[in-house]
C-alpha cells in the first residue's frame, strides 16, 4: 500500500483469507465490497464500476485458489478510472494463462509462501513488480529504508525474509515441478469421481491456463443429502480434515460488518458460496488409499 501510495477506498472481494482486507485497514485504508463471480469465485469485474467513488484509489481482487481473476477487463477498467491494481496473489503460485504467467498483471503481484501454500518457506512472501524503480521502492521499506552503509533514503520497517527460509524455499524449488504434477493428479481423479454425484459441483477450471491445483474446492449444495456444515462434521468424525475456506466472509467479521458495502444483500454470491465451499485435502503427499476414503465418504451419502 505504501509503496503505490494508497489511501481512500480499495475496492476488493469479501470472498477470501482475511488478510486481504486486513493489509488496507491496517494502512487506514477502507475496503469496498464487491460481489464475486458465480464460477470462479473471483471479483466480479462487471460489478466493480457501480462502487467507485471519488475517494477509489485501486482495486485489490483475488486470484482464488489459483483461479486467474479476468485480468484484461480488470485492468481495462483501472485504465479508465486511473486506479491502481494490487492482486492478492496468495494461491497464484506458477499459475499460467496463455498470455504466461499471471503474476505480471496489475502493479503489483503479492504472493504468499506460508507453510499452506502450493510453495512455501514455512513463512514469507515476494512480491512482482513491473519495473526497477518500484522494486527499489520496495526493497527500501522492507529495510528500513537504508540502500547503503550511510545512506537512509526512506522510513521502513524490517520485512525482510529470513535467510534460512529462503533457503528451504530453494530446496523446495527443486522439487516443485513433481509437487504440482502430484496435485494435477489427484485434482483429475476428484474430479472424475465427484462430478457424477448429484449435489456435489467441482468448480471449473477458467478457460485455458496451467493451474497450480493449491486448492480442491467443491459446493455442497441443496439436492446433496447432507448439508455443507453435516458433511464437514461426518469427514471430520473419520479424520477426513477439509476446511470451509472461505466461511465466514471477511465482510461478516466485527471490524468490517458495519461498512455498507459489507451488507449480505450487496454480496449474494459471496454469500452463497461461503454457506456451500469445502475444500477437500490436495497435497504431494495424499496417498492413494487417503485419496479414495476421502471420495467413498462422499460418495456413500450420495
Ligand atoms: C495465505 C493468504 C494470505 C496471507 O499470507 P501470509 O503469507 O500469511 O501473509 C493472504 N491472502 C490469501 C488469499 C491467502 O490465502
Amino acid at each position: 500500500m505504501q509503496a503505490l501510495n494508497i489511501k481512500g477506498e480499495v475496492i476488493t472481494t469479501p470472498y477470501s483469507f482475511v488478510a486481504t482486507a486486513h493489509s488496507l485497514l491496517w494502512n487506514g485504508i477502507a475496503p469496498v465490497f464487491v460481489d464475486i463471480d458465480p464460477h470462479t469465485l473471483n471479483l466480479d469485474p462487471t460489478k466493480i464500476e457501480a462502487a467507485i467513488t471519488l475517494q477509489t484509489t485501486a482495486i485489490m481482487p483475488v486470484h482464488c485458489y489459483g483461479h486467474p481473476c479476468d485480468v484484461v477487463a480488470i485492468q481495462e477498467i483501472a485504465d479508465r478510472y486511473h486506479l491502481k491494481v494490487i492482486y492478492d496473489a496468495a494461491h497464484a503460485f506458477g499459475v499460467r494463462d496463455n498470455n504466461g504467467s499471471i503474476l505480471k498483471h496489475g502493479d503489483l503481484s503479492v504472493l504468499s509462501f506460508h507453510a499452506t501454500k502450493v510453495f512455501n518457506t514455512f513463512e514469507g512472501g515476494a512480491i512482482v513488480c513491473a519495473d526497477a524503480s518500484m522494486k527499489h521502492r520496495i526493497d527500501c521499506l522492507k529495510n528500513f529504508g537504508i540502500t547503503d552503509e550511510v545512506t537512509v533514503e526512506a522510513p521502513g520497517i524490517n520485512g525482510r525474509m529470513s535467510e534460512i527460509n529462503a533457503a528451504f524455499g530453494l530446496l523446495q524449488l527443486k522439487h516443485i515441478d513433481k509437487a504440482l504434477a502430484k496435485r494435477f493428479e489427484i485434482d483429475a481423479i476428484y474430479r472424475l469421481r465427484l462430478t457424477s454425484i448429484k449435489g456435489i459441483h467441482c468448480l471449473s477450471k477458467a478457460g485455458e491456463m496451467i493451474a497450480n491445483h493449491a486448492y480442491f474446492p467443491i459446493l455442497v449444495q441443496t439436492d446433496y443429502p447432507l448439508s455443507r456444515d453435516e458433511l464437514y462434521q461426518k469427514l471430520k468424525d473419520q479424520n477426513i480434515f477439509v476446511r470451509r475456506y472461505f466461511y465466514p466472509l471477511i465482510a461478516d467479521f466485527p471490524m468490517y460488518k458495519h461498512f455498507s458495502s459489507a451488507q449480505s444483500n450487496n454480496l449474494s454470491v459471496a454469500v452463497a458460496s461461503a454457506a456451500n465451499i469445502l475444500c477437500l485435502p490436495i497435497h504431494p503427499a495424499l496417498s492413494d488409499e487417503d485419496l479414495e476414503r476421502v471420495i467413498r465418504v462422499i460418495a456413500e451419502i450420495s
